[in-house]
């Protein structure tokens, strides 16, 4: 039946062999981020070419690990867009760095399942103590400490970050009876045209449809206007809704426009609304006190979140998710079915991080944390987050000097969005060409109806020269329009 040697007991990798091969994937990763310069950042493969080049089953008998990996840079990797290619300008950056892999790898090689203290005690408590750190790194207000009525906690991304924000909020709202009795009453929600896609899809996911959010208009810097959300909740609290849930964004994915906190915030108190603001990319920021203006007014929030895994060199996944208040998010998600059931928990003496989120299970994410937060050193975070908003803004001084081109929105860090002035379809053409060439990856926007194109400097080993040979690119393949 298998290709596994007679004399093995079993068909598992033993410790030796795990040594040799894992020396060997190590090896590949470390020779993968000295070539990765060599690679089209964006994938060249077309629809069905990479499951097209692998059996249609699963092998019947076990294969030798040299031959996987073999298969690994031969099968899988033209199927790769280099996330980790200094060239890669695209979305927001979702970025990796030793330290961070390494500390991943441990995770993995303990793998541990941190559902509730007593499963690992070390992984909550290591969680605990990281947010902390990072709060303070961050200058958070105090209330998200865990010393203080608040906390933070890890989740997967941004995403489940708003939604358990909206839950926690929908319980608040309506007295916990939603949870036990399902939505009776008609909740509004509200982000701005901006903000991003993940408060749609949460306030669809926590049954209050998404007919019932509020889409607030901007200023011209993209910001949310602050005046027409407090005249959109006004009207809705006449017509008998009532206004539950705002999320405000420091940092839009569009074009990182930073939402006034300090006018949202009092809004929000005068209808009872939760605040929740989402720094997914642009939180890591703070570390730089240059740049904690972009936090002016979280005060006034009762949840944040910002992804490490976007631009603090920390692998994906990993969204850092603070509330003001952690007695209202655990009640909102607290189950407790007898099999879980444990003297330290009962105590009362201890977290259970999985009240915190949606999944019970959960990995030992706060290591590659610790692994990043100390190796680095906030001093190194903070050399690095500079440098990039340094040459993002040279790049966007480069936009303004050319004439062909013109900048399309103010640019506070990392993310230049720039526009050739010939036109939505010249602009189309201008991003094809640059990414079919593989030297460099741009996504694009839509800002004020038009096409927009989007340069996010943020990947871990992205310097100076990298931005200037993308210029030089662009400004190549917009002479050959
Ligand atoms: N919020 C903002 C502002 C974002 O830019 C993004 C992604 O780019 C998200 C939320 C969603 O991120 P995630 O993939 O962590 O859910």
């Amino acid at each position: 039946m298998a290709s596994v040697p007679r004399d093995k007991p079993s068909f598992h990798m033993d410790p030796e062999e795990f040594r040799k091969h894992g020396h060997d994937v190590v090896d590949w990763i470390a020779d993968y981020y000295q070539r990765i310069e060599s690679f089209p950042v964006l994938s060249r493969v077309k629809p069905g070419d990479v499951r097209a080049s692998l059996p249609a089953e699963a092998p019947r008998g076990g294969e030798p690990f040299e031959r996987i990996l073999q298969d690994f840079d031969k099968l899988i990797l033209p199927g790769v867009t280099h996330w980790q290619s200094p060239n890669f300008f695209a979305y927001f950056p979702s970025n990796a760095s030793g330290a961070s892999i390494l500390g991943d790898l441990l995770s993995s090689g303990l793998g541990v399942q941190g559902m509730l203290w007593a499963t690992s005690p070390a992984c909550t408590e290591l969680e605990t103590l990281m947010l902390d750190w990072l709060a303070r790194a961050l200058g958070l207000p105090e209330k998200f400490l865990s010393t203080s009525k608040g906390g933070g906690v890890i989740q997967d991304t941004a995403s489940s970050a708003t939604l358990c924000a909206l839950l926690a909020a929908r319980e608040q709202a309506t007295s916990f009876e939603s949870n036990r009795a399902g939505m009776q009453q008609k909740l509004c929600a509200y982000t701005s045209t901006q903000g991003h896609s993940a408060t749609e899809k949460a306030i669809g996911v926590a049954g209050i449809g998404r007919d019932f959010l509020r889409l607030i208009e901007v200023d011209e810097t993209f910001a949310m206007n602050a005046a027409a959300l407090a005249r959109a909740m006004q009207q809705d609290r006449e017509s008998g809704l009532i206004p539950f849930f705002v999320c405000a964004t420091s940092g839009t994915t569009s074009s990182n426009a930073i939402d006034p906190l300090r006018e949202i915030g009092p809004a929000c108190q005068e209808f009872g609304a939760w605040l929740h603001v989402d720094s997914a990319m642009s939180g890591t920021a703070a570390l730089c006190p240059q740049f904690r203006h972009i936090n002016d007014g979280l005060e006034y929030a009762d949840s944040y979140c910002f992804n490490p895994h976007k631009w603090m060199f920390t692998n994906f996944d990993c969204d850092c998710f603070y509330v003001a208040d952690r007695k209202l998010l655990i009640q909102t998600l607290s189950v407790l079915p007898e099999y879980l059931r444990n003297q330290a928990s009962e105590s009362g003496a201890v977290i259970d991080y999985r009240d915190w989120q949606i999944p019970l299970g959960r990995r030992f994410r706060s290591l590659k944390l610790w692994f990043v937060l100390r190796y680095y050193g906030i001093e190194g975070l903070q050399f690095h987050i500079r440098e990039h908003v340094r040459i993002a803004q040279q790049f966007a001084s480069w936009v303004s000097d050319d004439a062909r081109f013109e900048l399309a929105a103010p640019v506070p860090l990392n993310l230049v969005c720039f526009y050739l002035k010939s036109g939505d379809e010249a602009n189309e053409r201008l991003l094809e060409a640059l990414n079919r060439s593989g030297d460099l990856y741009l996504t694009h926007t839509r800002l004020n109806g038009r096409f927009t194109l989007r340069m996010c400097v943020g990947q871990t080993n992205t310097t100076e020269r990298h931005v200037e040979r993308a210029w030089r690119r662009i400004q190549e393949e917009a002479s050959r329009l």
